[in-house]
């Protein structure tokens, strides 16, 4: 390890100490409120920001998440009637009978972007806003905090949301389809992992401070 090396990693072990990434002046880390930025005295470079949500507010929006994801998937998305019988159909039937009928492939990336992606999203922000929440370290929040990075690009219920709508419109001529509490749902968890992802990941990591 070079003497610059060494140096850096001291300034890292250093927590109340922020280097500037433009113009490698160091300054004392002060407290920001919620929504502020530290700017570089030297060249003005910003050099650290407080995201706005804080960690209880992540912690609601989280829980609320967790709830419709559960109504979402319990209660059913559409309603057909055609000649009359009434089918009704789940994200769970839907993806079985996608798998049934031969698109094995797409079922399972549906299953995957829709229920299991979101639903190890939302355990890890749990474990990661809760432990935040409780000052605490516990052994594997490194590896959540990592897997969530990597997670958040591949939750994506508004594409599964969008095919859903287009079939919709698509059988309406066949049948008549009636949109159900499970579509909603979808929706309203779009909009609630949407405000989850605004959130900076990287203010976790310095949560303990406050
Ligand atoms: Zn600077």
């Amino acid at each position: 390890m070079d003497m610059k090396a060494r140096a850096l990693t001291t300034l890292r072990i250093r927590t109340d100490l922020a280097v500037c990434e433009h113009c490698d002046s160091v300054h004392q880390r002060g407290r920001l409120a919620p929504g502020e930025a530290a700017d570089c005295r030297v060249c003005g470079a910003t050099l650290y920001r407080r995201s706005r949500l804080d960690v209880d507010a992540m912690l609601a929006l989280t829980i609320a998440a967790a709830i419709v994801f559960v109504l979402a998937n319990a209660a059913p998305i559409v309603t057909m009637q055609s000649g009359g019988v009434t089918t009704r159909g789940w994200l769970g039937s839907i993806v079985a009978a996608a798998w049934d009928s031969g698109v094995g492939p797409v079922a399972a990336i549906a299953a995957a972007t829709v229920f299991l992606f979101p639903l190890a999203q939302l355990s890890l922000y749990l474990f990661v806003l809760s432990a935040s929440k409780l000052d605490a370290r516990p052994p594997g929040f490194a590896a959540a905090m990592h897997g969530l990075r990597y997670l958040r690009p591949w939750s994506m219920v508004e594409v599964f949301l969008i095919g859903i709508l287009v079939s919709i419109v698509k059988m309406s001529s066949l049948a008549k389809v009636t949109p159900e509490a499970g579509l909603w749902g979808f929706g309203v968890l779009t909009i609630l992992l949407t405000a989850l992802g605004t959130f900076e990941l990287r203010a976790l990591w310095d949560a303990h401070d406050d």
